[in-house]
């Protein structure tokens, strides 16, 4: 049970009087690649948001790295709680690295000042050190001769590969990508999620939002099929696409296969 990098256990989430998430169970284990596919509206990328705190939840658990990451209602009354909780909250999403359909670099930023933003501010890491890291990262993700361009120089899939590197500067345990291909034209998708099956084969956690089933198909252990709110069903890639068992997933399959 110590392998499980995320768990998450009956997780609902509101906004307004509608129930965008109505009871989500999710496990994943440390170097498993999970894709999570489903009709857009269906809360994918609200899931990915509560995990990395960037939502709240209205009820469940989850636990990255077996810490919980819920919120109690009773530990946030006191200003010393709140406190405490705000600096648990900041911990563990450091451990949570997320990478955006929209790439959200500083624009007035080099990529390797992007990429050492995080070590340095947040890990407090000597600048030189940080440097000498997210040149390395760069180099990983394809990228060692554009280190000292600004975002405008660079195309959307090496502004997201970038943002995948700056994602991994802060040492994740699991990362997060909600769509990270799809404000891409369609001849940069393959460099970015070439490097995530690089990322994947060197052993990361993963959960991946996509609409590339082939992706889906070839890297992930386990795909997840969501819709309206729930996990309607989950499987290894080979099982799911080719024999689904529900027939909303059919559906949703006939749509995108
Ligand atoms: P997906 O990523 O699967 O397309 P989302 O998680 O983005 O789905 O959204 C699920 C539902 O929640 C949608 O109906 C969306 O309009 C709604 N929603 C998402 N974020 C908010 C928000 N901050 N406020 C209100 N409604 C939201
Ligand atoms: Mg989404």
């Amino acid at each position: 049970m110590n392998d499980l990098v995320l768990r998450a256990r009956a997780v609902r989430k509101r906004f307004a009087d509608t129930e965008v998430l109505r009871g989500i169970d999710l496990e994943v284990r440390s170097g498993e690649v999970l894709c999570v596919i489903g009709p857009s509206g269906s809360g994918k990328s609200t899931l990915l948001r509560c995990f990395n705190h960037l939502e709240r939840i209205d009820a469940g658990r989850v636990w990255v790295d077996g810490e919980l990451v819920g919120y109690e209602q009773h530990g946030t009354s006191g200003r010393v709680l709140r406190e405490r909780r705000e600096k648990e909250i900041r911990a563990q999403r450091e451990r949570v690295g997320m990478v955006f359909q929209r790439f959200h670099l500083f624009p007035h930023r080099t990529a390797v000042q992007n990429v050492m933003e995080g070590p340095v501010v947040v890990k407090r890491r000597p600048r030189a050190d940080a440097e000498r890291r997210a040149r390395e990262l760069l180099d990983r993700v394809g990228l060692a001769d554009r280190a000292d361009h600004y975002p405008a120089q660079l195309s959307g899939g090496q502004q997201q590969r970038v943002a995948i590197a700056r994602a991994l500067a802060m040492d994740p345990t699991l990362m997060l990508f909600d769509e990270p291909t799809s404000a891409l034209d369609p001849e940069l998708v393959g460099e970015v999620l070439g490097v995530m099956q690089d990322l994947a084969r060197s052993g990361m956690t993963m959960i991946v939002v996509t609409h590339e089933m082939g992706f889906a198909r070839e890297v992930a252990d386990r795909v997840v099929f969501m819709d309206e709110g729930l996990v309607v069903e989950s499987g290894h890639p080979d099982e799911l696409f080719t024999a689904p068992r529900h027939d909303r997933t059919r559906a949703f399959l006939s749509t995108v296969l």
